[in-house]
C-alpha cells in the first residue's frame, strides 16, 4: 500500500497534491508528505500521520514552485518512523531527486548490500532509498539514460512517481502490479495511483502508465518510453478486492462495478435462505449489494461504522487493530434481533477482526450468521507491497474451512471460488496476480524478506 501522486507545471501545485492525497488516504496513514520544486529550490514537509494532520494552510503555501510530488505511507519495507517517510529527497551529483514510491522491491538486500559496498550511505530502512542510490551511482550521461539504467537493476513491484530536478517521472515495474494513471488538468500533467484523485481536483482521466513505461514530464513536452523487455502482466487482484477506493478506476476500470459483480458471482455459487444481506461496513459493502441483488434479498446495514476511525487492517500494531475493531462498527439490534443473515466481507486475513464482529452480531440478536467472503482464502504472502507478510498470520494457511467458521462463530462460512473471482474481473484472467490466493508468484524474491530487513 502508499499512495503517490505528482503533478507538472501548475501554479497550485502543492494545494492540488494535498487535495490528491486526500483522496488517496485510504492507502497509506501511517505518514505523509509533499515536496515541490521552484526551478531554484526544493520545498519539503513531510511526518508521521495523516494529511490532516500533517498539513495546514500556512504550511501548503510555504511549498512554492509548479512541481509537485506527494505520498501517504503504509510501510511494507522499513518501520513506521519519521525517517522512513516519503518523499525522499536527496542532493546528487545529478542535482535533485525525490521519490514516492508504491510497492516492494523482491531484490532489495542485494541491491543494498552492493550500493553499501560501493559506499552509499543509506539514511533509511525503505527499499524506495535504493532508488536515489542506483540514480545518483549511475554512470550514463543524461537524466532519461540515468532512469533507465537505475530502474533496469530493481526487480518486483514499483509503481513510482520521481522528481529529478525540474522533470516529472512516472514509472511502472513491468508486470505492473500496483496502479499509476496519468491525468491532465489545465496545462499541466498528473500523474497519481488512483482515479479518484484526478475527480477530486476536477482533472481528466487520460490512461493508465503501461506496465514497463516511463513517462518524463517536462514543463513543455512529454515523452514516454517503454525500455525493458516484456513480461507477463500481473495487476493486483487485490486492488478490486479490498485496496482501491469504489469509486476510482483502477486498471482501467471500475472498483465498485467489480465488487458488485463478485457478490452477484458469491449469490450464484453459494446461495442462502435468509431474511437480510448485510455487509462488514464499508469493505463488504458493494459485494453484499450484489449479493443481495441476485439473490432478491433485502439489504441492510446491521451495524453502522463510525466514520472517525480509520481503517482496521491497515494499523500496525495488533494492540491498535484490536482497539480499533472494538470501537468503530455499533450493531443495530432494531435490524438484528431475530434475525437470520447473511454477512458479507471481502476478505478474512487474521480472522480476530471477523470474530469480534460476530461476535457483537450475536450480542445484537442475530439469530442465524451466514458469512460470505468475496475473494478464496488467503493462504500466501504477498511480495508486492500488501502487508501480509507471513504464512503465520494468515488463518487460512492453517486452517481448514470449518476451523475457520467456528473460531469466528458462524453459523456457514464460504469462501468465493478462485475460477469465480476471476471471472469476475473486467480485464482476462492472465493479466492478475493471484499469488497469495495461489502461490502462483510472478516474480521469488531474491531471499526473505520482511517488513524490518534492512533494519537487521
Ligand atoms: S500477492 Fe496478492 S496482494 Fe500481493 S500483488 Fe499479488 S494479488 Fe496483490
Amino acid at each position: 500500500m502508499c499512495g503517490i501522486f505528482g503533478i507538472y507545471p501548475h501554479k497550485d501545485a502543492a494545494y492540488l497534491t494535498y487535495l490528491g492525497l486526500y483522496a488517496l488516504q485510504h492507502r497509506g496513514e501511517e505518514a505523509s508528505g509533499i515536496i515541490t520544486r521552484n526551478g531554484k529550490r526544493v520545498y519539503l514537509h513531510k511526518a508521521l500521520g495523516l494529511i490532516s494532520d500533517v498539513f495546514d494552510e500556512q504550511i501548503i503555501r510555504s511549498l512554492r514552485g509548479e512541481l509537485a510530488i506527494g505520498h501517504v505511507r503504509y510501510s511494507t519495507t522499513g518501520s513506521t518512523h519519521i525517517k522512513n517517510t516519503q518523499p525522499f529527497y536527496v542532493k546528487s551529483k545529478i542535482g535533485d531527486i525525490a521519490i514516492a514510491h508504491n510497492g516492494n522491491f523482491t531484490n532489495t538486500v542485494q541491491l543494498h548490500t552492493e550500493l553499501e559496498k560501493n559506499g552509499a550511505l543509506f539514511q533509511t530502512s525503505m527499499d524506495s532509498e535504493i532508488i536515489a542510490h542506483l540514480l545518483a551511482h549511475s554512470q550514463k550521461k543524461d537524466i532519461k539514460e540515468t532512469v533507465i539504467w537505475a530502474l533496469s537493476k530493481i526487480e518486483g513491484a514499483y509503481s513510482l512517481v520521481l522528481m529529478i530536478n525540474d522533470i516529472l517521472i512516472g514509472a511502472r515495474d513491468t508486470f505492473g502490479f500496483r496502479p499509476l494513471c496519468l491525468g491532465r488538468l489545465d496545462s499541466a500533467y498528473i500523474l497519481t495511483s488512483e482515479t479518484c484523485a484526478l475527480d477530486l481536483i476536477g482533472a481528466c482521466y487520460i490512461r493508465d502508465i503501461q506496465p514497463g513505461e516511463i513517462i518524463f514530464i517536462h514543463k513543455d513536452k512529454i515523452e514516454s518510453i517503454t525500455p525493458f523487455k516484456k513480461t507477463r502482466c500481473a495487476f493486483c487482484i487485490f486492488e478490486y478486492i479490498y485496496f482501491a477506493r469504489p469509486d476510482s478506476n483502477i486498471f482501467a476500470h471500475n472498483v465498485y462495478m467489480t465488487r458488485k459483480r463478485l457478490g452477484m458471482q458469491m449469490a450464484v455459487e453459494f446461495p442462502v435462505k435468509v431474511d437480510l444481506v448485510m455487509p462488514i461496513p464499508d469493505s463488504g459493502t458493494y459485494a453484499a449489494l450484489g449479493f443481495a441483488e441476485a439473490l432478491k434479498i433485502p439489504f441492510e446495514f446491521g451495524m453502522i461504522r463510525n466514520h472517525y476511525i480509520g481503517r482496521t487492517f491497515i494499523q500496525p500494531t495488533k494492540i491498535q487493530r484490536d482497539f480499533r475493531v472494538k470501537i468503530k462498527l455499533n450493531p443495530l439490534k432494531e435490524i438484528l434481533n431475530g434475525k437470520k443473515v447473511a454477512l458479507i466481507e471481502d476478505s478474512i486475513v487474521r480472522g480476530t477482526t471477523s470474530r469480534t464482529r460476530v461476535k457483537t452480531l450475536r450480542q445484537a440478536g442475530a439469530k442465524e450468521i451466514h458469512m460470505r467472503i468475496s475473494c478464496p482464502p488467503l493462504k500466501f504472502p504477498c511480495f508486492y507491497g500488501i502487508d501480509f507478510p507471513t504464512k503465520k498470520e494468515l488463518i487460512a494457511s492453517k486452517h481448514t474451512l470449518a476451523w475457520i467458521r467456528d473460531f469466528i462463530g458462524v453459523d456457514t462460512l464460504e469462501y468465493l471460488s478462485l475460477e469465480g473471482m476471476l471471472n469476475s474481473m473486467p480485464l482476462p484472467k492472465e493479466n492478475f496476480c493471484t499469488a497469495c490466493f495461489t502461490a502462483d508468484y510472478p516474480v521469488y524474491p531474491l531471499s526473505g524478506l520482511s517488513k524490518r530487513i534492512l533494519e537487521r
